[in-house]
């Protein structure tokens, strides 16, 4: 049996298809928790494939996470499927990048409501059960450009400094039931994500970066596996950078 740090635990992972989030449900599931992964579309076979390689229990689910009744249907069948919800992690997200005036309103739009209106509704979706329970661990991802700005990117800055707010303000109102609720500020991560600017952008922030390399999705996975356990049951309402230096 996987005696991991979360062997027995409950997860709910967002965005977890590919990139940040599928290497993140994969450290929660090597740690010995349960998850389900959620993402646009189901994905069966991933889900096979980590459950059985694993040994615990994967299982896929189409949510669309900007969308608050497809949320709350979502969550209320898969609690009920789990059991209960001991973590949760508010990865999902997308970029629609476009300088200020260029930026079309429908841009803006959807990345506030993927990446910042999701939070709200996934985080609000478990709260009553890990209230229950009187302890649970939230981690949402937010982004260094949360913190310095970027040009091109005033939606998405917004919507990630917006999960900033939303973290400190969470962890304040759940840290009475037990419950944390912290976010990772991850730099510049090779995913689909940042490979779509190209290979000179590529290099370009590379090079700015202290450690000397593009962050791996394992990188942030390990940072939010260990927020999600018990060993950080004293660390609630933080913003850490996982980064490279890139911000220090
Ligand atoms: P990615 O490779 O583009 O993956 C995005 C994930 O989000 C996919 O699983 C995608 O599902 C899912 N998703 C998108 N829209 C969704 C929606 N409406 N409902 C449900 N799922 C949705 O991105 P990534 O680089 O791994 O980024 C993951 C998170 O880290 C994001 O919040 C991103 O902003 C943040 N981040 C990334 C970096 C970086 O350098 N990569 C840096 C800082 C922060 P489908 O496969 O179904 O499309």
């Amino acid at each position: 049996m996987n005696m991991g740090k979360l062997t027995g635990k409950k997860a709910i992972v967002t965005g977890a298809s590919r990139g940040i989030g599928l290497a993140i449900a994969t450290e929660l599931a090597r740690e010995g928790a349960d998850v389900a992964i959620l993402s646009t579309s189901v994905k069966e076979d991933l889900a096979a494939k980590l459950s059985s390689e694993l040994g615990v229990q994967v299982k896929s689910y189409a949510c669309d996470v900007a969308d608050s009744a497809t949320v709350q249907a979502v969550f209320k069948q898969i609690i009920a499927d789990m059991g209960t919800v001991d973590i949760l992690v508010n990865n999902a997200g997308i970029t629609r990048d476009g300088l200020l005036m260029r930026m079309k309103d429908e841009d803006f739009d959807a990345v506030i409501a993927t990446n910042l209106r999701s939070v709200f509704l996934c985080t609000r979706a478990v709260a009553r059960t890990m209230m229950g329970n009187r302890s649970g661990h939230i981690v949402n991802v937010s982004s260094i450009n949360a913190l310095r700005g970027q040009a091109g990117q005033s939606n998405y800055a917004a919507a990630k400094a917006g999960v900033i707010g939303l973290t400190r303000t969470n962890a304040m109102e759940l840290a009475a039931r037990g419950i944390t609720v912290n976010a990772v500020a991850p730099g510049f991560i090779d995913t689909d994500m940042t490979a779509k600017l190209g290979a000179e952008i590529r290099e370009k922030y590379a090079s700015q970066i202290p450690l000397g390399r593009l962050g791996q999705p394992e990188d942030v996975a390990k940072l939010v596996a260990f927020l999600a356990s018990d060993g950080a049951k004293y660390i609630t309402g933080q913003i850490i950078g996982v980064d490279g230096g890139l911000n220090a």
